[in-house]
């Protein structure tokens, strides 16, 4: 469900080793979903992870080919990411036709 602020929220996260991801959820104040390919640009690979537990929110997408996009925003109401190969991808990715 979008929150106040009309981000979309990220509701599950299977990427755990990413420094912003706690028990299969995202926890950066805001992700980017970039280019041609909708991989999440926030991935970054560690053995650390973020302390606060706020829910993941998605900041800006630039995968112009999905559905949901408009201006570069994410109209969806929450995405879910996973693994894709080594890194990260959004999985609510849907071709516009
Ligand atoms: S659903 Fe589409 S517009 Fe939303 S973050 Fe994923 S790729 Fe970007």
């Amino acid at each position: 469900m979008a929150m106040m602020n009309n981000l979309p929220s990220v509701a599950r996260c299977d990427v755990n080793d990413c420094f912003y991801n706690r028990e299969s959820n995202c926890h950066a104040p805001a992700i980017n979903i970039g280019g041609e390919h909708p991989n999440c640009d926030t991935f970054i690979p560690t053995a650390n992870h973020i302390g606060r537990m706020e829910q993941g929110m998605v900041g800006a997408c630039h995968v112009h080919l999905c559905k949901w996009n408009t201006d570069l925003t994410c109209q969806a109401s929450n995405i879910v990411v996973a693994h894709h190969n080594l890194h990260a991808d959004c999985e609510t990715f849907t071709p516009a036709k």
